[in-house]
């Protein structure tokens, strides 16, 4: 019996095997446009990881690295694999069904912009995208997140939206109901890396949380910070409104590891399968 209970000791320290850490257990929702999270096991030193050639998220609890890997919506369910230090780990992504949302705009112009506002697109698209590709090696100070505002969720992450009948991009993040005027405040330490208005984001901040781990909140009626400014975790970055493609005031939320977006319900606690 001693024997047995030393092996189950030996076993757990060197596996983790018996009870998933607090990270594993809320953000492993390996869907697409979810979080696969991923043992890469102990090591001295920082283990690098990468998804799609891209750099991941690599996060320490107790002794074990955790790679946080960010899924794209288009993946399909199977297989999918990250490398680290030359090994290869595998996780399978399961499915999942969004719904469905039609959305009517009164500003058709924001449905189908006219060609004046589709280079200013084009342009902006480029500049947002490029933000994403931020990679500070900085560690998150938490990636379980705070709410950036008190307030119930309005539209979830992945919906499929038809605006005045014609679908557009899946919802990329989290829309919280509040009113004008209230503040959001940053879920984690971060530096500011992008501030701007933009055609359909309205006035738009990203927070950068470390190593690709990027928060940006959008359609904000004032921005309180600038470019380069520090932050720490509950600090404000602006306050909410109802800038570019907005049908009243709310917070719309992204969340982005390793360029891609994924649900930040994750992050709070809040994911529905
Ligand atoms: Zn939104």
């Amino acid at each position: 019996m001693m024997h047995f209970i030393g092996s189950l000791i030996l076993f757990c320290l060197a596996f983790n095997a018996c009870a998933d850490s607090k990270i594993t257990q809320q953000l492993n929702k390996p869907v697409p446009g979810g979080v696969a999270v991923v043992d890469l096991g102990r090591a001295v030193q920082i283990p690098k990881a990468s998804y799609q050639s891209r750099p991941v998220l690599v996060v320490k609890e107790q002794s074990n690295w955790l790679a946080i890997v960010g899924i794209p919506l288009t993946v399909k369910p199977g297989i999918q694999q990250i490398s680290s230090n030359g090994h290869n780990f595998n996780f399978t992504v399961a499915n999942k069904k969004y719904p469905e949302q039609r959305i009517t705009l009164k500003n058709k112009r924001m449905v189908n912009p006219e060609s004046a506002d589709l280079k200013r697109i084009e342009a902006e698209r480029a500049v947002l995208i490029q933000g994403y590709r931020t990679f500070n090696t900085v560690t998150p100070s938490n990636v379980l997140l705070d709410k950036p505002v008190n307030g119930p969720l309005s539209s979830k992450f992945g919906v499929r939206r038809f605006f005045n009948g014609e679908e557009r991009n899946p919802h990329s993040g989290l829309d919280f109901a509040v009113p004008t005027g209230t503040p959001v405040k940053t879920p984690a330490d971060g530096k500011v890396i992008l501030v701007g208005n933009y055609f359909f984001n309205g006035n738009t901040v990203y927070v950068d949380h470390g190593q690709g781990f990027i928060s940006m909140f959008c359609h904000l009626s004032k921005i309180d910070v600038l470019v380069g400014q520090s932050l720490v975790r509950g600090e404000f970055v602006g306050k909410v409104g109802s800038t570019g493609r907005a049908t009243g005031p709310h917070l719309h939320w992204n969340i982005s590891l390793n360029e891609t977006r994924v649900d930040p319900a994750i992050f709070i606690g809040a994911f529905q399968p």
